[in-house]
């Protein structure tokens, strides 16, 4: 594997039937875009990440990075079809904002098939078409002119085209999934909001649970959560706040620097990116986060790589070579 960091968009083109697998960041920030002088390098887009492998062409979240995604898609394919998945983790506004500025959806020739699943209190179909109808937003998503598939997961594991999906919950306020991509070229884990368990279950929110059963269950969901993650090669990971930060922040559903850390390396990540980065925090900031997550791991003996996600960076994952016998 080898990353590729800060590298402009219009440098290369991808081609959808390429390999290895190629990761480009569209938006890396948490809650807010904040668009600033301050914010070049990590970006000021919300969550929007995208992955070529094997043929397809994934979409992981729609938030306001989404619309420079498909200015570029509509510069490169011109007069062919786009065909694409998006993979929706949840409702929160950081993770959908950006889709109807999403230009492909407004081209006929395009098809664009959306999953996720139903959140609290809103199937996944009202999450993705009650944002675009009046009075919030003048045109609706049945308007849109592309083929357009809405589609609600049941299923925690699933494939598009030659891709295998696992899904898991995570912990974050209301329903919220992950989405591990297995590749030809090695595996992708995607957890934009995750807060670690052991200092506030959501799912015990509302629950009349004592604090050895809440105990329990975040201890089962976190065993379950390294399981899921297990030699990922990369992470893409909520790790909004600092660790000073995080102590005046639990239960907001977001994740710290050493929480980040801690989780990659029981689960034997190769490579930890840093990701959901707060709105508060310009370039330097990340910066020195990141420096801080490399001391943790290095004081903890751990060989995780570690980066801060930046907008309009890329990575290739190179499949490994496996010796012949
Ligand atoms: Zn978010
Ligand atoms: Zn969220």
């Amino acid at each position: 594997m080898r990353g590729k960091i800060g590298v402009p968009p219009t440098m290369r083109s991808i081609s959808a039937t390429s390999s290895p697998a190629r990761i480009k960041f569209w938006g890396t920030r948490g809650s807010i875009p904040v668009p600033s002088p301050e914010t070049l390098r990590y970006g000021g887009n919300t969550t929007c990440v995208e992955l070529r492998a094997d043929g397809e062409i994934i979409v992981l979240d729609a938030g306001s990075g989404i619309r420079p995604l498909g200015v570029a898609l509509d510069r490169e394919f011109q007069t062919r079809p786009i065909k694409l998945s998006l993979l929706i983790t949840h409702a929160h506004w950081d993770h959908i904002q950006g889709f109807p500025f999403f230009k492909p959806g407004y081209d006929s020739k395009n098809e664009i098939r959306i999953f996720g699943f139903d959140g609290a209190g809103a199937t996944f179909r009202e999450i993705m078409t009650e944002p675009m109808r009046s009075p919030f937003f003048p045109i609706t998503m049945r308007e849109l002119s592309a083929r357009m598939d809405i589609n609600k997961l049941n299923e925690m594991k699933f494939s598009l085209g030659k891709l295998d999906i696992h899904a898991a919950f995570v912990n974050h306020p209301g329903v919220c999934a992950g989405y591990r991509i297995f590749t030809s070229s090695g595996s992708v884990a995607f957890l934009p909001d995750h807060e670690p368990y052991e200092f506030f279950l959501h799912a015990a929110r509302g629950k009349q649970l004592s604090p050895e059963e809440t105990k329990e269950i975040a201890a089962e969901q976190h065993v379950a959560l390294v399981q899921f993650l297990r030699g990922s090669d990369i992470l893409i990971l909520d790790s909004q706040y600092t660790d000073q930060e995080y102590k005046t922040h639990i239960g907001w559903g977001h994740g710290s620097i050493s929480s980040a850390v801690a989780l990659a390396t029981e689960a034997e990540v190769q490579t930890l990116l840093l990701f959901h980065h707060d709105p508060s925090h310009n370039d330097e900031m990340v910066d020195t986060m990141v420096e801080s997550a490399r001391q943790i791991a290095m004081k903890s003996g751990s060989h995780l790589e570690i980066a801060g996600a930046q907008q309009n960076s890329e990575m290739v994952l190179e499949a490994k070579k496996v010796a012949a016998a």
